[in-house]
């Protein structure tokens, strides 16, 4: 090495090992002033919804559009829900800063509901650098081993608490109360339902709720064949889950994935099904998401769903398009409703 070149190395490393040296000063003391302001930023009571799978997308290879998430502020509670693939650039589409969230639910171990778990963990807890925030999962998904032991709190700096719900087990999470329900779906895992001040929040998760019905030929039970065989000869619902029509009934704002119409039923809600549940509910708007593929291609019959399931069952019903805003005020009963 001729020396000019030795001793223009010898500079840019003496430069360098002092920008290193402030840059990492600098860093340091970002973390802690975001650290310290983030709790105090709240949003008021709303949910936002970060997409629905293959909204906008006919290509039927498109795993990445398999795109659930949403997130519910009841503040000081920021709750993100089954946030799928692409969750970091959904929710900056959204306006949803992902740092600011202070909980995180997993429903179950499918990979459209977890896939974006841990880019989430990382900025819920800001590169693994603070230990902030909570991470809720459904026994099924903490023994699936979906998520990394380092983004479930064994990250030596930083990182969530991490709570396994059991159903039926109420608790209190900032000011919420938090009621895991059952779910019926190959995954396992489970729903849940929110409270506070007088506002009761439902989400489904993926389940089945028809247990057998009844057909030309006579009552049909839903157990095993094909989970995406349509019911053609559907007449009416014999047997259904009682428990989520009793648990979801009670809700004001509920969050169904919906599935398909009368495909899916097996493993999923399904219009049929949902439409049923309402019925004679309490429920003031129903919010349908994760739409299976037989309701977005090659038509999409995400509105004529809603409007089926809102004239079957009496309950105001629309489809939750990505990035949809709901400010949950007009939805809050006086306190002491059950
Ligand atoms: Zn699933």
């Amino acid at each position: 090495m001729s020396s000019v070149s030795e001793n223009l190395a010898e500079r840019l490393d003496r430069e360098l090992r002092t920008r290193s040296q402030e840059a990492r000063h600098y860093l340091l003391t970002a973390f802690a002033e975001a650290a310290s302001t983030i709790d105090r930023l709240e949003e008021p009571p709303s949910i936002v919804f970060l997409g629905n799978p293959f909204e906008g997308h006919r290509e039927i290879q498109a795993l990445t559009r398999l795109a659930n998430g949403f997130v519910v502020y009841l503040p000081p509670l920021a709750l993100m829900v089954d946030p799928g693939p692409d969750i970091i650039s959904r929710s900056l589409a959204a306006g949803i800063q992902p740092a600011r969230l202070k909980a995180i639910f997993v429903s179950h171990p499918h990979i459209d509901h977890y896939a974006g778990v841990e880019a989430v963990i990382e900025e819920m807890c800001l590169l693994m650098m603070v230990r902030r925030g909570y991470l809720l999962l459904s026994a099924d998904t903490a023994r699936s081993g979906a998520i990394s032991a380092f983004h479930r709190g064994a990250a030596p700096r930083g990182g969530p608490t991490t709570m396994v719900l059991e159903p039926g087990k109420s608790f209190e999470l900032l000011g919420t109360a938090i009621t895991p329900v059952p779910a019926y779906h190959p995954g396992g895992g489970c729903g849940l339902i929110l409270k506070k001040e007088g506002l009761k929040i439902g989400y489904t998760s993926d389940t089945n709720y028809v247990v057998s019905y009844r057909g030309k030929d006579g009552v049909h039970q839903l157990s095993g064949g094909d989970p995406f065989q349509p019911l053609d000869d559907f007449e009416e619902i014999q047997e259904y889950r009682q428990d989520l029509k009793d648990r979801y009934g009670k809700v004001d704002v509920l969050i169904a994935n919906v599935g398909g119409h009368n495909s899916g039923v097996r493993d999923e809600l399904s219009s049929l099904g949902l439409a049923h549940l309402l019925r004679g509910s309490q429920v003031k708007l129903c919010l349908l998401t994760h739409f299976l593929r037989t309701l977005l291609v090659p038509e999409d019959l995400r509105d004529r769903v809603a409007r089926y399931v809102e004239a079957a069952s009496g309950v105001k019903t629309m489809v939750a398009c990505s990035c949809l805003r709901l400010d949950l005020a007009p939805f809050a009963n006086a306190e002491g409703r059950d």
